[in-house]
């Protein structure tokens, strides 16, 4: 599949590049750069959504970022006004909530795609820093994992129902113009989930990954390679997932039930058992309702299995 937009002679140029970072290894962290293949997507400076200053030193790392990771908003919910006035102002509503309430410098992702498929900086520099394609601007948007990683906050909650196709079609623009910049591999885009213990970016998202992988994949004139993640469980699931976890609970001295269902004991078992290990809960940041206690996701995994 190629997208509108894309010069197809150009992607059969990156297509031929892409074979010879294939004899050095595509398994590794790069990716051949398709340049001028891919479009470059507009995207709304933070002088053009009246962004308030932030409030401390941006830190722009000297590396690139080997991670691209999708995210879900979940607040202002599936907003019906898919207008570019909306989009500058849930940009202005994100920055606010996340200096004024989580105390933060500034926006904590480095970009936000919005269900009209609007795209706008996040954290000041980001747009630059991305352009120039050497550097990385430090978010606040994947717990333990913000030097690794250039977030996008999709505007929406996305756990039972799909996304708008203008946000699908942007998402996939941005994260091909990412991955081009700093010559990242489809299989290092991920979800929020596959770094923290948390919903985000909904199931019916995640579930997309491999398919906005093959899109990238496409885009670029690169191969996709998957890797399963760590499954995510929750309160009230129930099954063969959730009896190897209550197995392995017990093998760490929790005092649980191995009957496959995700009980209140097992809930906290896990809570108790992610604070033995110092993991702190790291639910997403762009959320201010969500429950996400107990969950037991990618970073409790291969703890337990220790
Ligand atoms: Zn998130």
């Amino acid at each position: 599949m190629v997208k509108p937009g894309f010069d197809r002679r150009a992607l059969l140029k990156g297509g031929l590049t892409v074979t010879v970072a294939g004899a050095c290894g595509l398994l590794g962290t790069t990716a051949a750069r398709a340049g001028e293949g891919v479009s470059i997507p507009r995207i709304y400076s933070t002088a053009e959504w009246n962004a308030r200053p932030a409030t401390g030193p941006i830190v722009v790392e000297n590396h690139k970022p080997t991670y691209i990771v999708v995210h879900h908003t979940v607040d202002p919910g599936n907003n019906e006004d898919y207008s570019l006035a909306h989009a500058l102002q849930i940009s202005r509503d994100i920055q606010n909530f996340h200096m004024d309430t989580r105390g933060w410098i500034d926006t904590g992702q480095q970009f936000t795609n919005s269900r009209g498929g609007y795209v706008t900086e996040g954290r000041h520099r980001s747009l630059e820093i991305l352009r120039g394609g050497t550097q990385h601007v430090q978010g606040a948007n994947v717990g333990n994992h913000n030097s690794e990683c250039i977030g996008i906050e999709n505007e929406g909650l996305y756990s039972t129902v799909d996304v708008p196709k203008a946000l699908w079609d942007s998402l996939v623009r941005m994260v091909t113009y990412i991955a081009s910049q700093y010559g990242i591999a489809p299989r290092f885009i991920k979800g929020h989930r596959d770094f923290n213990s948390t919903e985000c970016p909904g199931q019916v998202l995640y579930n997309r990954l491999p398919e906005l992988r093959t899109e990238v994949g496409n885009a670029l004139g690169v191969a996709v390679t998957e890797k399963a993640g760590w499954p995510l469980l929750k309160p009230g699931d129930t099954g063969q997932n959730v009896l190897d976890a209550q197995r392995l609970l017990r093998a760490h001295g929790a005092n649980v039930p191995t009957d496959g269902v995700f009980g209140p004991s097992t809930k906290d078992a896990v809570n108790a058992f992610a604070a033995s290990r110092g993991v702190t809960p790291t639910p997403c940041y762009a959320t201010a309702h969500a429950d996400e206690t107990g969950f037991l996701g990618s970073d409790l995994w291969p703890l337990l299995k220790s």
